[in-house]
C-alpha cells in the first residue's frame, strides 16, 4: 500500500491531508523556513499516533510533531518532508485538583489549561507570551519559558510525567506522580528535544494555587542602562518577582499604536515588573523595587489599579510581536541569554549591529533571567535585506555567547541555530548527543535533521572515525 492509503487505512480519509494547499498551511511555523510535507495527519490519541510510527517506518519517511507551529526555530517545519503530526486532536484532560496536578493531551493550548484550573484556585505556571495558541506538547517538547517563570522556572519544572510514543510505536510512561521516581530521569530527556526522540501524547502536569494578591508595576526610564540596572539590583535585592519585563522605545511606540495600552511612548525603555503573594509582602515588595527603579532614575512608577488595568499592561507586552505587522511584512526574532550582569554590554552591542547593518530592530524581553529577544523587522522577499538580516543575526548570537550567554534561552535549537551548536559543544558533546538520539530514534524518523548539525556523530566526521579519548564517556 501506499504512504497515504496506508495512513488513511488507519486514521479514515478526513484526518489525512494531501492537497497542496492544505500542505501548504503546514509547511512552516512562525520561522521563516518552510518544508514540504507529503501528508498531514491529525490522530486522536496514543494508538493511533502509534500506528503512525509503524507506518512512517515502514515507508522510511520522516515525522515532524506539530503543536500550533508557533515555534521560532522551524522545529515543526517538514524540512525534510514526510509526515506533519498535528497533535490537535489530543485535547483529554483531567484535572486533580487535590494533588494540584493535571493529566493534559499533547493538543491542549496553554491558556485553555489555566482557563480550566482557575475553578479550583490553581494555574499553570509556564505562560509563553504565545499562550493563547501554543499547545503543551510544543510546551514540553521546547521546554518552553515565559514572563512569569523567573520565579517559577520554564516547563520542565513543572512536568511530572510524559506518554511518549517511542520507534517501533512503543508506548511508555516516563515519569509520575510520586516525589522522585527511581531510575534514569528519561521524562528529562524528552522535555526540551523538540519532537527528535518521539511523540508526546500526553504529561502529567503541576498546578500551582492562584497566589492571592498581586501588584504589576510599570517604570519607565530615560536610557535602557538604568532599567537594565534596576532588574539587577532587584535580584541582588534578594527579590524574585513572578515577572520582569523589558521593552525599548520602539516596541513601546508601535504597541500604543495599535493596542493603546496606556504605555509611554517617550521614554526610552519601559520595565513591567509584578510581584505575587500575600498582601503584606506583595506592598512591601513592590514600594522596593519602585525605590530601586527610582534610585536608577525611573520617570514614572505606576502600579496597576484593578485587575482591567494590569490586564490592558499584560496585553500590551503579550502581544508586543502582532504589532510589528505595521512596520514591515517580516520580523526574525531572535532569542539569546546572557548573565542579567551583562545586559547593558549585550544591549549596546546588539543596537550597534542593527545600525551597522542598517536594520530596523526592536527589543521586548524576559530581562529577569536574561532572555534577549532582539527583533528584526524587515521585508523577506528582498535577498539583499535577508543577507543582512542573517549576518546581523549571526553577530548578536555570537556576541551573547562572548558575554558568557548561551545560543537559545527558550526557543530551541531546530534548524535556525542548528549550524551554530559547534560554538557551544565540542566534538564529543555533539557526538554523546547523537549517539542518545540513536539509542531513541535508530530509524532516524523523529524530527531528523534538527537540533544536531550534520556530522554530528564522530563517525560521520568525513566517513573516517575519530578516536575517543581514554576516558571520554566515563
Ligand atoms: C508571538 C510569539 C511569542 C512567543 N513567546 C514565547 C515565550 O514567551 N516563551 C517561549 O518559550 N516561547 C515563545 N514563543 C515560541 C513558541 O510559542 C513556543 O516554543 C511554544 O512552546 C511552541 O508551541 P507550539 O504548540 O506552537 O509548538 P510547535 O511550534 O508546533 O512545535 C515546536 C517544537 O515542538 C515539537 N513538538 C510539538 N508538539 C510535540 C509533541 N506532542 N511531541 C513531540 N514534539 C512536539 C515540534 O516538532 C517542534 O520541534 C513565542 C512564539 C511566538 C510566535
Amino acid at each position: 500500500m501506499s504512504l497515504l492509503a496506508e495512513l488513511r487505512a488507519v486514521l479514515g480519509r478526513e484526518d489525512v491531508l494531501e492537497e497542496p494547499v492544505e500542505l501548504y498551511v503546514y509547511s512552516k511555523d512562525a520561522s521563516l523556513m518552510r518544508g514540504e510535507a507529503t501528508a498531514v495527519v491529525f490522530p486522536q490519541d496514543s494508538a493511533e499516533v502509534a500506528e503512525i510510527v509503524r507506518v512512517a517506518e515502514r515507508h522510511g519517511v520522516p515525522i515532524v510533531a506539530r503543536g500550533a507551529g508557533t515555534g521560532l526555530a522551524a522545529g515543526a517545519s517538514p524540512t525534510e518532508g514526510g509526515i506533519v503530526l498535528s497533535t490537535t486532536a489530543m485535547t483529554s484532560l483531567e484535572i486533580d485538583p487535590e494533588n494540584r496536578t493535571a493529566w493534559v493531551g499533547a493538543g491542549v493550548i496553554n491558556l485553555d489549561l489555566s482557563k480550566a484550573a482557575e475553578p479550583f484556585g490553581l494555574h499553570f505556571a509556564p505562560d509563553p507570551s504565545s499562550q493563547s495558541a501554543c499547545t503543551i506538547g510544543g510546551n514540553v517538547a521546547n521546554n518552553s519559558g515565559g514572563p512569569h517563570c523567573l520565579a517559577e522556572g520554564s516547563t520542565t519544572s513543572h512536568v511530572l510525567g510524559l506518554e511518549v510514543v517511542l520507534a517501533g510505536g512503543e508506548v511508555v510512561t516516563l515519569g509520575g506522580d510520586a516525589p522522585d521516581t527511581p531510575g534514569l530521569d528519561l521524562k528529562g530527556v524528552i522535555v526540551g528535544s523538540e519532537g527528535t526522540l518521539g511523540i508526546v501524547t500526553r504529561a502529567l502536569v503541576r498546578l500551582l494555587p492562584i497566589e492571592p494578591d498581586v501588584r504589576t508595576l510599570l517604570m519607565d526610564f530615560p536610557d535602557m542602562e538604568g532599567a537594565a540596572r534596576t532588574v539587577s539590583q532587584v535580584i541582588a535585592a534578594g527579590l524574585v518577582p513572578a515577572a520582569l519585563e523589558l521593552m525599548d522605545q520602539r516596541m513601546t511606540v508601535a504597541v500604543e499604536n495599535w493596542l493603546h495600552a496606556g504605555l509611554p511612548i517617550d521614554s526610552a525603555a519601559v520595565l513591567l515588573a509584578e510581584v505575587v503573594g500575600e498582601t503584606v509582602g506583595v506592598e512591601s515588595q513592590a514600594q522596593l523595587i519602585a525605590d530601586i527603579g527610582r534610585a536608577n532614575r525611573a520617570k514614572k512608577v505606576q502600579i496597576a489599579a484593578d485587575a482591567a488595568e494590569r490586564d490592558l499592561l499584560w496585553k500590551g507586552r503579550k502581544s508586543a510581536f502582532g504589532a510589528i505587522a505595521q512596520l514591515a511584512p517580516d520580523y526574525y526574532l531572535h532569542d539569546a541569554v546572557v548573565p542579567r550582569t551583562k545586559l547593558v554590554e549585550t544591549m549596546t552591542a546588539v543596537y550597534d549591529i542593527a545600525d551597522k547593518y542598517d536594520l530596523t530592530m526592536l527589543n521586548v524581553f524576559h530581562a529577569g533571567d536574561g532572555n534577549l529577544h532582539p527583533l528584526i523587522a524587515f521585508d523577506a522577499s528582498d535577498p539583499e535585506v535577508n543577507r543582512r538580516v542573517h549576518q546581523a543575526g549571526d553577530e548578536i548570537v555570537a556576541i551573547c555567547l562572548k558575554n558568557g550567554g548561551a545560543l537559545s534561552g527558550e526557543h530551541g535549537i531546530g534548524v535556525e541555530k542548528r549550524d551554530l551548536m559547534r560554538t557551544s559543544f565540542s566534538e564529543l558533546d555533539l557526538d554523546a548527543q547523537a549517539r542518545l538520539k540513536d539509542v531513541f530514534d535508530p530509524g532516524r524518523v523523529f524530527n531528523p535533521n534538527k537540533i544536531l548539525p550534520e556530522g554530528s556523530r564522530c563517525f560521520d566526521f568525513g566517513g573516517v572515525r575519530r578516536e575517543i579519548p581514554d576516558g571520554a564517556w566515563v
